[in-house]
């Protein structure tokens, strides 16, 4: 059996990985020039390092990743909010996304992996399966919903990038939350730091100066966010709209083709989960092949597994926007921020856990 996979983010080569694991014959089409992906971090959340355990890659993962880190959510001026629950987190993994999508491509054949190759019509496509994964402005979801609304943009610009300086390796997993932005600090194993700033701003604004632009908006918060913003090559800092699909889609597959990744559930950052779901989609999906009778029994149950989920985290993922970064009201920010404190680190843990305690499928075909 043929799958080909359209888009060779971290979506479609890891399922080209977990398509291959289970025999299928798999060829990746991206349309840029090369492999690889932004240069930013990605927390890899424990239900997608158990995804990456089903395919033989965790370990890979934690050796690029921080190895033990402990979070916290603090205001700007560095006082503590509410902790987030130390041994939960030891399993958030944080990575660079090019050493996760080098570590992912590592897992595949050169010759499955094709550059300069966009894809215009599905219909072309010599497979069995087609698995479109081409990420928020798919035109495959475009070209099999037409009348459905595509993406829209969510309300906030966040800006990206990684120090060249190394920090001390027990700097935690953090975010702090002031009014209108916030500030994510993702620690990489070998000293960098992966960092985020997201504002809730009109689409469509850029600056000659990124980096001045951040600066601006968190260059007087608490340490160590000013040293970060320092050990910064400005003209490395990227900056993009976040977008959102703007409705949930009625169903994730139409004939042979299924929709995996931001394609299927383009979700906001604000639950770090967007590349972990498509993580989790790919694992699902290579197991609903490995398992069913023929591929639209197949396409059935991944659809039937993947969307109340995803489509819970997107709107979860949502909220938590509304209540974060987005409050600008300065009365309803203390509240905020006293409700924070007052509420016991267990109880936000207990809420995560429910999105972080999923467990893969098995890969293996029945019988
Ligand atoms: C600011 C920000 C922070 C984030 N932080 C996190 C985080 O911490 N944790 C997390 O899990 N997620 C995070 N996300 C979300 C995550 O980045 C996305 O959910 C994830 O990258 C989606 O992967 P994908 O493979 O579905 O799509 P993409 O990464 O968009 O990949 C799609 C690929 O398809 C290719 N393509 C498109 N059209 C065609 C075509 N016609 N033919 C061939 N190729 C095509 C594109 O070139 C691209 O390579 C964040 C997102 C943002 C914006």
């Amino acid at each position: 059996m043929k799958a080909v996979v359209v888009g060779g983010g971290l979506g479609g080569v890891t399922a080209a990985v977990a398509l291959r694991h289970v025999g299928w014959e798999v060829e990746v089409l991206e349309r840029a020039p090369e492999f690889g992906e932004v240069g930013a971090g990605v927390g890899v959340m424990p239900n997608a390092m158990r995804a990456l355990a089903a395919l033989g890659l965790a370990d890979d993962v934690r050796r690029i990743g921080t190895p033990r880190v402990a979070g916290a959510i603090r205001d700007p001026r560095g006082r503590t909010l509410t902790r987030v629950d130390a041994s939960r987190q030891d399993r958030v993994v944080a990575v660079h996304r090019a050493d996760l999508h080098r570590v992912l491509r590592s897992a595949l054949p050169p010759e499955c992996l094709v550059t300069d190759a966009e894809v215009r019509s599905l219909d072309d496509l010599d497979a069995d399966l087609v698995v479109a994964a081409d990420g928020i402005r798919s035109r495959a979801r475009q070209a099999l919903f037409p009348t459905l609304p595509q993406s829209v943009y969510a309300g906030a610009t966040a800006w990206r990038s990684v120090t060249t300086a190394r920090f001390p390796l027990d700097l935690g997993l953090s975010q702090t939350l002031g009014p209108g932005t916030e500030f994510g600090v993702l620690p990489l194993g070998d000293g960098r730091v992966c960092w985020y700033a997201a504002t809730v701003a009109s689409a469509g604004g850029r600056s000659a100066d990124e980096w001045g632009e951040v600066r601006r908006l968190v260059g007087d918060w608490h340490d160590p966010i000013p040293a970060l913003l320092d050990a910064t090559p400005p003209e490395t800092v990227l900056r993009h709209d976040i977008h959102e699909l703007a409705a949930p889609l009625p169903t994730y597959v139409r004939g042979r083709v299924a929709l995996l990744g931001d394609a299927a559930h383009a979700m906001t950052p604000y639950l770090g989960q967007g590349a972990c779901m498509a993580i989790e989609d790919a694992v699902v999906l290579a197991a609903a092949c490995a398992r069913a009778a023929d591929v639209p029994t197949a396409l059935a149950e991944y659809d039937r597994q993947r969307r109340p989920r995803t489509q819970r985290m997107a709107k979860a993922s949502r909220v938590l926007g509304r209540v974060g970064h987005q409050l600008r009201n300065p009365v309803a920010v203390t509240m905020r921020d006293a409700a924070m404190r007052a509420v016991p680190a267990s109880v936000g843990s207990a809420r995560a856990a429910k999105f972080l305690a999923w467990t893969p499928p098995s890969l293996s075909p029945v019988g």
